[in-house]
């Protein structure tokens, strides 16, 4: 099929992520991916500053995944997990437990992180359901969230920038607080927690659990916080008789500088989600672990079963992957490897500051943001990205950088100095977007 009935067909049959069938925004045919450049198939190469959504780490086409794959494919691609187990499921929830705070202990496989996120809300209403306490049914997140887009998951994302408002009579009304304004770095003291506090006083008998992403609030805004919030959380979280539920979906295997953000407080949640770069980008598997307690409740209540168990569930050559992933990831230098990347973005993007479009500049681990004063006009920001032979997909008003851990320092030079190219020549357009001119 040539480039042209393939776009063609593309419009009229199908959607992409947060998009409209018919719509003339441009999207790329890609026709294979390699360490960490993508080949369109007009043979045009980009470096890739997504990882494809947190997930890419170790860049595209691995040999080592491409051998997990491949091996676990020679044995089988798939059987039900229902009554049914393999290697690949239990060495991968034997890894994880032991990668991940220690009173995590039990493993739920997932097909998606916002499945997982619907399995660890699940998992916490039936906890408290088990402990006689049937009236703790809904939740207590921080503004500015992103936890998936099921009706579970949409119910705790931002109810204003979360993209989801249209839903909102849809959804279950749960309770929101404003999301902490110390940055990364600094303490918190009982003023920086009182919003939590005070909901939590009054409300936790109806509240199962507190969920929200540690330290990172990805696509809800990309922002930063300390990560002393996150110890006095877990303190009003016991004092109230509350889970905590860390969604570590987009923090997950290292972005942050630590292999999971929660290290950075030292403190460890009830249920944790992890997907994304669980199998290093290859293919869709999220889990949800929980504490032994949290499993043995829940167990020992009615029905005595918890009660969710996807077709796919575990799927063989997902759980493969992720295993080969770890191994690859835990044999790499990767702290080194994100700690340069920091300060690559650090520096690089530095030019962009003071400039008249930008509102603010942040760099944490490999994550790197340019945050703007409007939202960008992606008909003529995406093309031009793209036309300087980088991959960069900005949303709203957030341009950002989450590269492979691979990726070159003359790689990484090159796609700071893309952003800011970029940004230096937005302008307001009169209908209060940003676009090059
Ligand atoms: C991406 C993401 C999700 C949803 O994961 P999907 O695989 O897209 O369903 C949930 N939570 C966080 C923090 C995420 O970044």
């Amino acid at each position: 099929m040539d480039s042209e009935t393939l776009l063609q067909l593309d419009r009229q049959h199908v959607w992409h992520p947060y998009s409209a069938i018919g719509a003339d925004l441009p999207v790329f045919p890609v026709a294979s991916a390699k360490g960490v450049r993508l080949r369109l198939s007009d043979g045009r190469e980009l470096i890739d500053g997504m990882s494809s959504w947190w997930s890419a780490i170790h860049g595209y086409n691995h040999p080592e995944l491409n051998r997990a794959v491949q091996d676990q494919l020679s044995s089988m691609s798939h059987v039900m997990f229902g009554g049914l187990t393999h290697q690949p499921a239990v060495e991968l929830a034997q890894r994880l437990v032991e990668l991940t705070p220690e009173p995590l202990q039990c493993v739920f496989f997932a097909d998606s992180g916002s499945v997982a996120v619907e399995v660890a809300m699940k998992m916490a209403i039936q906890y408290w359901h088990a402990r006689g306490k049937p009236s703790k049914q809904r939740f207590l997140t921080i503004r500015n969230g992103y936890h998936g887009d099921t009706f579970g998951a949409m119910s705790v994302c931002d109810p204003v920038n979360g993209m989801h408002g249209l839903f909102r009579d849809a959804l279950v009304q749960q309770f929101f607080v404003d999301a902490p304004s110390r940055p990364f770095g600094e303490p918190c003291d009982d003023t920086d927690m009182a919003p939590m506090a005070e909901r939590l006083a009054k409300d936790h008998q109806q509240i199962a659990a507190v969920i929200l992403e540690p330290v990172v609030q990805g696509a809800g805004g990309m922002r930063f916080y300390s990560a002393d919030y996150l110890r006095h959380l877990r303190q009003l979280c016991d004092r109230y008789g509350v889970l905590l539920i860390f969604d570590e979906i987009a923090t997950g295997f290292g972005r942050s500088g630590r292999l999971f953000a929660c290290e950075h407080a030292g403190v460890s949640p009830d249920i944790l989600c992890l997907g994304k770069a669980l199998t290093g980008g290859y293919m869709t598997l999220a889990a949800t672990l929980a504490t032994q307690d949290v499993a043995a409740t829940i167990s020992s209540g009615e029905p005595g079963l918890f009660m969710h168990g996807p077709t796919f569930m575990a799927n063989p050559l997902a759980c493969a992957t992720a295993l080969a992933s770890i191994q690859l990831l835990l044999n790499s230098p990767w702290q080194a490897r994100v700690e340069a990347i920091e300060s690559g973005m650090r520096s690089g993007l530095e030019a962009c500051r003071g400039l008249p479009s930008v509102a603010d500049v942040r760099v944490l681990g490999a994550i790197g943001v340019v945050e703007l004063t409007a939202p960008v006009e992606m008909r003529s920001v995406q093309p031009a990205f793209v036309e300087r032979g980088v991959w960069l997909r900005p949303f709203g008003r957030l341009v950002y950088l989450m590269p492979p851990y691979i990726i070159e320092a003359a790689d990484l030079q090159y796609l700071t100095e893309a952003v800011v190219d970029v940004v230096q020549q937005l302008q307001e357009n009169g209908r209060g977007n940003l676009q090059i001119t």
